[in-house]
């Protein structure tokens, strides 16, 4: 007997006939006698409606937008327990407060403190499904929170962690992690299993098949998870674990893309100690993610130019803010775009083989794509491009470091 997690995401929930199959997946993990805890996202497109509902009130009250937009997942909770009921299996549902699961920081963000599993325990003891539903908790003040988007991942982790599961099922519309999208990108190849590392790299590239946070706690809970398909649930999927990829002689692992990018050029800001940190912690303060910089100085005029990209969802924010400081800091110019998307190459076995840059640039100018920003970590390499070029600088990229080839 094992004790397993089970996640859903919208697209595997997205119509109660969809619930009503994936309540066949969970039966046939209990039938094995396991200790099941199922976690539901909101049915593919909900959450998104929610947040067009509150914008259209337009009144800035992040702890309602919370009340609201998880929501989502009480509804897919109470079906899914309903669709596990009708099949003679005993469960039922647990909105976030329930359980449970406490969080701190501000809303739309919160991050998970804490999951007390008791009840759910308790259900263990008495044959019985807890379905839980996922992206949201309860704050110290007793308020609802949500955890950021794609954030059931993150709950469905946080439970596996709390209740010691065995694994951690992430069921999705694919049969597991690729070497690149397989929606932009031709001959991907299924990865048997990818690294924590370069996994948390994939997801914050733009991979969105997990969510970047929910990798990290997996990581730091030392959590086996397992991307699945719902619609193929006998494939054997992908394992994200600590353990070393099969493939570490291979420098490139696989390739993202984000076109949610947009960038700022800060014209003429003063070249002096104290500026850089102003502009990024006022940012900083307001929730805005900055990602690549580049700072070029004109040594002789002690002025410099500053370009950082943010995602686009935060420009309007960012130039607000922006604006102010620009008053003050004298900045003689703004300047922003947005038809831009980053593309990255990553893998641990980056660290020991030189030339990998130079192989991507040389690749991206093969193919007349210009690079506007770069930006490196140890395992990773991302190039700013114009958003058109996407698809073409995927595949280039895929092919040239033979990520179709076994
Ligand atoms: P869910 O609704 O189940 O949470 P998501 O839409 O969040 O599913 O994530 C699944 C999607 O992630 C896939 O449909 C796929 O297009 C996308 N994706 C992006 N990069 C990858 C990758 N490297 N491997 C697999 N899927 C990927
Ligand atoms: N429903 C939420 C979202 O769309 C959380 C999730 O699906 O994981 O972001
Ligand atoms: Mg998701």
């Amino acid at each position: 007997m094992s004790t397993i997690v089970l996640k859903f995401g919208g697209t595997s929930v997205a119509t109660t006939e969809l619930i009503e199959s994936a309540a066949n997946i969970v039966k046939s993990e209990y039938d094995k006698g396991n200790n099941i805890v199922v976690v539901v996202s909101a049915m593919s497109g909900a959450t998104n409606q929610l947040i067009e509902h509150v914008d259209k009130i337009n009144y800035n009250d992040d702890s309602e937008y919370d009340v609201v937009v998880s929501s989502g997942e009480q509804v897919t909770a109470g079906l899914m327990s309903l669709a596990l009921k009708k099949i003679g299996l005993p469960s039922r549902s647990w909105l976030g407060w329930q359980v449970p699961i406490i969080t701190r920081g501000s809303h739309r963000n919160s991050f998970i403190d804490k999951v007390i599993p008791d009840k759910i325990i308790n259900d263990f003891e008495n044959k019985k499904i807890a379905v839980v539903a996922g992206f949201q908790g309860i704050s110290n003040e007793g308020r609802i929170t949500t955890i950021g988007r794609g954030g059931s991942d993150n709950t469905a982790v946080f439970i596996a962690s709390a209740i010691k599961a065995e694994r951690c099922d992430i069921y999705t519309d694919v049969d597991g992690v690729y070497t690149s999208d397989p929606r932009m990108t031709e001959n991907v190849r299924r990865l048997d299993k990818i690294s924590y590392e370069e996994m948390i790299e994939m997801a914050s590239q733009g991979a969105k098949v997990l969510q970047t946070a929910s990798v990290e706690s997996a990581m730091s809970n030392d959590v086996d998870v397992y991307v699945r398909s719902t619609f193929s649930p006998s494939d054997k999927g992908t394992l994200i674990s600590n353990d070393v990829n099969h493939e570490n002689d291979r420098a490139v692992t696989g390739v993202a893309y984000s076109k949610d990018e947009a960038k700022i050029t800060l014209i003429d800001v003063e070249d002096k100690p104290g500026v850089a940190a102003e502009i990024f912690n006022k940012l900083a303060e307001n929730s805005v993610n900055v990602d690549m910089i580049v700072q070029n100085n004109f040594i002789e005029r002690k002025m410099t130019n500053l370009t950082f990209t943010i995602p686009m969802i935060d420009l309007d924010k960012a130039l607000k803010i922006l604006e102010n400081l620009g008053k003050k800091l004298k900045i003689s110019k703004v300047l922003n775009e947005k038809n831009l998307s980053k593309v990255s190459i990553i893998g641990s076995g980056m660290r020991n083989q030189p030339g990998i840059a130079a192989k991507m640039f040389e690749c991206l100018s093969k193919n007349k794509i210009n690079i506007e920003v770069i930006s490196t970590s140890e395992i990773k390499i991302s190039v700013l491009i114009d958003k058109d070029k996407t698809e073409e600088a995927v595949n280039a990229l895929h092919t040239v470091f033979q990520l179709d080839q076994i």
